[in-house]
């Protein structure tokens, strides 16, 4: 038996914490008890630390790097558990070639190699190898079904979605943890009301998660919200809005109706929650500000329409009046080609002046470089806004945690000290068991898992053992790469892990 004793417990659900200490056997929680440890535990004296249940990450894209033993940067910061295969991308299905799944994924996932599985059962085989093993929950992507089935064609004929709707029963059988859309992304990005609710219905049938990245989570915010919440209405499925927020300085007064809406359907008694991650930052690709056509057909389409003259000037003429953002806003943090690694670190404004031409036209020029490959984190919120979100009774704290190939979002390797460090202990915008509470015990009945979350007898013995004063985050937006301090312990299965020291 293992007793971590004297600690201050969080169990993970929110209330006050306790003094006592937490006992575990055979990678689950015997006890958590005040009582001394019988004969022959080894002891572990947590005096001046508290614990909480291992993080719970309920938005990640970490499909490939879970797999991988080497990646830590998620147990470094306290997280026993992930669901991946967020946004509509999941590595899996594949039904015909791996190519196309790879190349309308490999901008998400970031890795080389020869990745993609023909079904969640062949995903979750790997997975279960990687130490990470039972930890790792994936939904399934609408996207990767769609691609699976009409490759990056975005119009869609009834037997492919009849085709579609097979797979995703296929894949919750299997242990899928539910569908997610990416619906601003290419092909998804086609499916209307129709074409999603009878698989939201299937969601609902075997009782999963629908996770959602909506149509707009900029000027038309309103209408993406009222969108998921009438499918929501419709079908009876769990609904997770994935990273809410109103992006870009010129929407930041729809947040507050976007949360109205959703508070008025939860009244209802539709089953809506929603999740963000403790920035103000977002990270994505730069193909994000494009119009839904000009991604018609994928980035072979895209680079031909940016080499004519007239469809060039279209594009460029919608993204100007769509973007809510200022150039000083976005900063490009990856790209392709080693011609263009000058640019990582520099906001768009400093890269339009460098090639002597207007934001809108640079930011195309990169994207025809790069063959559409660029990713940029966007200052998009405010920090009331903010504020709001994360300290709201629906809120989920998240990663989303985003590899790139030069400068990663620091939420990848800071997230979770961030929020009880940085959120909690020096902002105090909400309690330490609230903040516990939203990377615990909440994601965990999101995915209806009743043995991870909590601390106390039965649940499985994942937990992070941390010091209340010293938890933050290290990573920067300009150093990301860098472990949060203040983590003493982080224990999977009662069996250590990850942490600064061995306490005592
Ligand atoms: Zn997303």
């Amino acid at each position: 038996m293992l007793a971590l004793t004297n600690a201050t417990v969080f169990d993970g659900r929110g209330g006050p914490p306790i003094a006592a200490g937490v006992f575990c056997e055979d990678g689950r929680i015997t006890g958590v008890t005040t009582e001394t440890p019988p004969a022959g535990a080894e002891i572990t004296d947590c005096a001046g630390l508290a614990i909480a249940p291992g993080f719970l990450d309920l938005h990640s894209h970490s499909d490939l790097q879970v797999l991988d033993a080497a990646r830590t940067e998620k147990l470094k910061q306290g997280v026993t558990a992930e669901l991946v295969g967020n946004c509509g991308f999941s590595a899996f299905p594949c039904a015909r070639d791996a190519t196309e799944l790879r190349s309308f994924a490999g901008g998400i996932f970031r890795e080389q190699g020869d990745w993609g599985w023909p079904s969640a059962a062949a995903y979750f085989r790997r997975s279960h190898q990687a130490p990470a093993g039972q930890g790792v929950f994936s939904l399934t992507g609408h996207g990767s079904l769609r691609v699976a089935v009409t490759g990056m064609r975005q119009s869609i004929t009834p037997e492919e979605s009849s085709a579609i709707a097979n797979l995703l029963e296929a894949s919750l059988d299997e242990g899928s943890a539910g569908l997610s859309t990416g619906l601003m992304y290419a092909p998804g990005s086609a499916a209307g009301f129709d074409e999603l609710a009878p698989l939201c219905r299937t969601v609902r049938k075997h009782d999963r998660l629908y996770a959602t990245h909506m149509r707009s989570y900029m000027g038309g915010l309103i209408d993406a919200v009222d969108e998921q919440l009438n499918l929501a209405r419709a079908t009876g499925c769990r609904l997770q809005i994935s990273h809410l927020q109103a992006a870009g300085r010129a929407n930041w007064d729809l947040q507050r109706r976007a949360i109205d809406h959703i508070e008025a359907a939860a009244r209802e008694g539709v089953d809506v929650e929603f999740d963000i991650y403790p920035y103000q930052c977002g990270s994505t690709v730069l193909t994000q500000w494009l119009p839904d056509w000009a991604l018609d057909g994928g980035m072979d389409s895209l680079c031909a329409r940016l080499c004519d003259r007239a469809a060039h000037g279209q594009i460029a003429q919608t993204v100007r009046s769509t973007m809510a953002q200022t150039p000083e806003d976005i900063t490009i943090t990856g790209t392709r080609t080693e011609a263009n690694q000058f640019a990582i670190g520099l906001p768009l404004s400093a890269l339009a002046a460098r090639w002597n031409m207007e934001p809108v036209d640079a930011m195309l020029r990169l994207l025809l470089e790069e063959h559409g490959a660029v990713n940029v984190v966007s200052f998009n919120q405010s920090e009331s806004n903010l504020r709001q979100l994360l300290g709201h009774p629906l809120c989920t704290v998240i990663s989303d945690g985003f590899y790139v190939r030069g400068l990663p979002h620091p939420r990848l390797h800071g997230a979770f000290p961030e929020l009880l460090g940085g959120v909690v202990r020096e902002r105090r915008w909400l309690s330490l068991s609230e903040a516990i509470h939203k990377v615990t015990a909440k994601p965990a009945a999101r995915l209806g898992l009743k043995d991870r979350g909590v601390i106390e007898p039965g649940a499985r013995a994942d937990l992070v053992v941390f010091d209340v004063a010293r938890i933050a985050a290290r990573a920067t937006y300009q150093q990301p790469e860098q472990d949060p301090t203040g983590i003493a312990a982080v224990l999977r299965g009662g069996i250590l892990v990850a942490g600064e020291r061995l306490v005592r």
